[in-house]
């Protein structure tokens, strides 16, 4: 079921119970009032009765003659009758109900009784009140003025008006709250499908989607609710799977480009090698040329494992706290190079202790100064300085060479990128360097950065946590 139509219902069925409840209680509301006018009519009526009556010193007096009943009665008249100790009819109304007798014979005085009957198949409401003269010895009655001991009053209002009344009542509010939950009905679901109408079309856009087109984007709705954070949102995420599946295929045409190389190199050596039969020298040189290949080969296969590990397996067993300065002088002595005269090692006094692992880290340095050799010019100075930073240990590497583009400087620790400028040169790499290295420093909880400026020279930062004590100092490297 869609959500439009649960929506619906559910407001259908909150509308229902609400219209109900109003209409019941307005229902009995009304219902109440109206019996309770026609009690107070009846009682009224009986008032009236009574108080025509005549309590003279030798008995009751009731003369039809003389009695004025209320004119109001003449247009709704109620029914009523009087009766005397027997049970005799001494006056009454002209009315065609006339079977008021059945509540002739007298009751207890002074209480006024109300009975509910049905008479020719409609309701009626009767009162009756018994009059009662209190000394039987002193009734005399004569000819033309009969004086009585007991007066009996009757009288009756059909219940049917009020029901009649209370019937339009119920059809009323049936047809209203019926007209009331029909047209609310429509108006929710109009409302709901207006307001998910964005939701439909979202969902159509993400239908287009697929891996071929991840430049599509969900369209936003221009109203300012979680709708449009939920498509921006969505629309984020997309522009971070369309960036990652972006360098995944440069990755992926990168890593078959640089494996190709060494592999082509290989293959060349050895048909060339077997063209003719060669004395052993050759065989020899093109074996050593091909081992060299193999090797560049592995090694890049090996960054490429490396690397493709997830952040979590690729943490390294071994950890050692080692004092980077004494560390940093040992490994430059132990490492020489092309360019050892240009390379200057500035150590702070104090130790600089950090948790690595030597060889990783032995592997990081490496490649750091290699890269400042070979994009700096011989004769420049090439600076390694071990300090602290705002409480960070900090083994920096500081060329003055060719430095590195504004455009470059976010792209270096990716895998694969080299500058156009290197590529120009002719420098020697594959560009896997710096995004191991990334990765190594990752792995020991720190971080690496670069300053740069073009012409000016480069300063790649290593940035590991510093701990305060020692826990065991080893200051060896290339283990
Ligand atoms: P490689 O040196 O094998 O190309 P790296 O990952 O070590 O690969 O370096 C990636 C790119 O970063 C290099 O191609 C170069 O363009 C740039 N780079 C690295 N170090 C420096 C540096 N010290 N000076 C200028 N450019 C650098």
């Amino acid at each position: 079921m869609t959500l439009t139509n649960r929506l619906t219902l559910f407001f259908l069925a909150t509308q229902v119970m609400v219209l109900a409840a109003f209409s019941v209680t307005l229902y009995v509301l009304a219902r109440g009032h109206l019996y309770d006018q026609l009690d107070a009519r009846l009682s009224t009526t009986m008032d009236t009765l009574v108080a025509l009556a005549e309590i003279e010193p030798d008995g009751l007096d009731w003369e039809p003659e003389l009695r004025r009943l209320p004119a109001h009665w003449e247009g709704d008249p109620p029914v009523w009758a009087i009766y005397d100790e027997t049970g005799n009819r001494i006056d009454g109304s002209h009315s065609p109900v006339n079977t008021l007798a059945e509540f002739a014979s007298p009751g207890p005085p002074p209480v006024r009784e109300t009975h509910r009957v049905e008479w020719g198949g409609s309701d009626w409401r009767v009162a009756k009140q018994t009059l009662v003269f209190p000394d039987p010895g002193a009734i005399r009655s004569r000819p033309g003025r009969e004086r009585h001991r007991t007066l009996v009053f009757v009288t009756a209002w059909p219940v049917a008006p009020v029901q009649g009344e209370l019937r339009t009542l119920a059809w009323g509010l049936a047809v209203l709250s019926a007209g009331v939950w029909l047209l609310s009905g429509l108006a929710a679901r109009w409302v709901c499908r207006r307001a998910l109408s964005p939701v439909s079309r979202m969902t159509e856009a993400a239908r287009r989607i697929s891996a071929d087109a991840l430049g599509d984007r969900l369209p936003v709705p221009a109203a300012r609710d979680e709708l449009r954070d939920l498509a921006g949102s969505f629309n984020d995420l997309l522009a971070r799977l369309q960036d990652a599946f972006e360098r995944q295929r440069r990755f992926t045409g990168e890593a078959s480009h640089q494996l190709r190389t060494p592999l082509t190199a290989m293959l060349g050596q050895m048909e060339v090698a077997l063209r003719r039969d060669r004395d052993p020298d050759e065989y020899r040189r093109a074996l050593t040329t091909a081992v060299a290949q193999a090797g560049r080969l592995r090694q890049i296969v090996e960054s490429l494992l490396f690397l493709a590990r997830a952040d979590a397996d690729a943490e390294l067993p071994g950890l050692e706290v080692i004092d980077l300065a004494a560390w940093a002088g040992e490994y430059l002595a132990g490492h020489p190079h092309d360019r050892t005269a240009d390379v200057r090692l500035a150590v702070s006094p104090d130790g600089v202790l950090v948790k690595a692992q030597p060889a990783m880290l032995a592997q990081v340095v490496g490649n750091l100064i290699d890269n400042a050799c070979k994009y700096s010019d011989p004769g420049t100075p090439v600076v390694v300085s071990v300090g602290v930073e705002g409480g960070v240990a900090v083994l920096a590497v500081e060329d003055a060479g060719h430095g590195i583009g504004p455009d470059e400087v976010g792209r270096i620790f990716e895998p694969f990128f080299r500058s156009p400028e290197a590529r120009r040169r002719g420098v020697g790499g594959v560009g896997l360097g710096l995004a191991v290295a990334a990765r190594i420093v990752r792995s020991f909880g720190g971080q690496i950065d670069v300053r740069s400026e073009p012409g000016r020279g480069s300063r790649f930062a290593v940035r590991l946590p510093h701990r305060a004590e020692p826990e065991q100092r080893v200051a060896s490297i290339g283990r």
